[in-house]
């Protein structure tokens, strides 16, 4: 489907693969440096979603998705544009506010997962519990969770702003998904794109992702999940093998198994 008068983008927005970024203090909420990043993170946005109106879109849905999910800066944003800030506290955590009605899904400001040495702030979902998560044996990432979400309710995942290294797990999904790499891990360095190429290929980016037929970039669902949660921390894994149809692998790793996969996203969110 080219963009139309129907057109709804719904957009993800995390920190941590935002333009710079390199460092915790980046983006913890109070401090200068998140003073500064949140500014970027909000110009990265205010790209996608002044091309997004461009192109027709009636609706852009911002999922702010960082932490507090109270980062983006509200006055920069544009009419036509809707802004979800705060967690609604459901299993779709970074993805709340999505539904069949959106015609495609966008990430901007994602990062590479855990287990991955494409980042300096690699992780999924909890930098401080979650040492990696694996589905039917793949490093999971925010990125394929949130995809997963996607494909859950038919939306396609057209693009993504981030690091190089979600870039490329993201063309491994969805090969003909549009990537948009500012910024490259080196060790713990990051090497950055500078701020206005960065919005000039963001842009470019979001520009050709929302001319695409976006049925070109459907991710299918797998029939079955395979679940794999490593903890940090041998007591979390203990507590969460008391949740219902969670068994305990190693002393640091739980295990489940569904084929349904709200199942794979409510186990995770309460354990
Ligand atoms: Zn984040």
């Amino acid at each position: 489907m080219v963009a139309s008068k129907d057109m709804k983008l719904f957009l993800s927005v995390d920190l941590e693969g935002v333009t710079g970024v390199n460092a915790w203090e980046d983006v913890r909420k109070g401090t200068a440096d998140h003073d500064y990043f949140r500014r970027q993170m909000t110009k990265e946005v205010l790209v996608i979603c002044e091309t997004a109106l461009s192109k027709g879109a009636t609706e852009v849905l911002v999922k702010d998705a960082h932490a507090t999910a109270r980062n983006l800066l509200m006055d920069e944003l544009p009419r036509g544009v809707k802004l979800f800030s705060g967690w609604a506290r459901d299993p779709y955590v970074m993805m709340s506010g999505l539904d069949k009605s959106f015609s495609a899904v966008m990430f901007s400001g994602y990062h590479s997962g855990a287990f991955f040495a494409d980042s300096p702030l690699a992780h999924t979902m909890s930098s401080e519990n979650v040492f990696y998560f694996k589905i039917n044996d793949q490093y999971a990432s925010e990125f394929v969770l949130n995809s997963y979400i996607a494909a859950y309710h038919g939306v396609p995942v057209i693009g993504i702003v981030g690091d190089e290294g979600i870039c490329r797990q993201a063309r491994e999904y969805i090969p003909n998904i549009v990537t948009m790499p500012v910024k490259k891990g080196e060790g713990n360095g990051v090497i950055s794109l500078g701020r206005d190429e960065a919005l000039d290929l963001i842009r470019r980016g979001a520009e050709k992702a929302l001319s695409m037929d976006f049925s070109q970039c459907k991710l299918e669902l797998p029939k079955h999940f395979r679940c794999e949660l490593c903890f940090r921390n041998h007591v979390l894994a203990h507590r969460a093998s008391f949740y219902p149809g969670v068994k305990l692998l190693n002393p640091h790793t739980v295990l489940w198994e569904t084929d349904d996969f709200y199942e794979v996203l409510r186990t995770y969110f309460f354990i």
